[in-house]
């Protein structure tokens, strides 16, 4: 089947803002080289749509969620993905949700077409487990009395320690 991206200019990477696990935090990082305090950013939640499981609470500063630096993404090069073998599991199903349905908000009307008929490029299950053990971790985050660790930190040692 034609790539449904091809007629577009990455809308969704320029347009949308990032969120992500810090799994793909992890694997970002891994590929791209860069330190993950280089592209991660956190948006705080009040001006998005997300899932309550994945916010992070600290004790003097807005309730946030893990992200890239968007508008664009910062790892978009000449509408092109630079960590497309590693891109958060979100960008590799999108516009599918989690619920396998499609979203394709920015994209144009005959991508639309082509991404209804077909399937997602990433198994659902693939992603819903990595995300239930991202939610696992900032659960025990938010527990954390004190919080004086930086939270990056705190979420890519947990991370690591679950891959290991
Ligand atoms: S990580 Fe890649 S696929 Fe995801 S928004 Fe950024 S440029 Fe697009
Ligand atoms: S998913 Fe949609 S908005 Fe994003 S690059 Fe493909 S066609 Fe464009």
């Amino acid at each position: 089947m034609i790539n449904p991206c091809k007629a577009c200019s990455a809308m969704c990477c320029k347009t949308y803002t990032i969120t992500v696990t810090s799994f793909d935090i992890q694997r970002a990082a891994t590929q791209s080289k860069k330190s993950p305090e280089e592209f991660t950013t956190l948006h705080p939640v009040r001006l998005l749509a997300y899932d309550p499981d994945t916010v992070l609470d600290f004790e003097n500063a807005p309730s946030s969620i893990l992200g890239i630096k968007s508008h664009p993404c910062y790892f978009i090069k000449e509408n092109l993905c630079t960590i497309y073998n590693s891109a958060p599991l979100s960008c590799k199903r999108y516009p599918h949700t989690i619920n396998n349905t499609v979203n394709p908000r920015f994209c144009p009307f005959v991508s639309q077409l082509l991404f209804r008929l077909r399937k997602p490029d990433l198994d659902r299950t693939v992603f819903t487990n990595e995300l239930d053990q991202y939610k696992e971790i900032v659960k025990k985050w938010n527990k954390k009395q004190g919080k004086k660790e930086n939270c990056l930190e705190y979420l890519l040692k947990a991370t690591k320690n679950l891959l290991e």
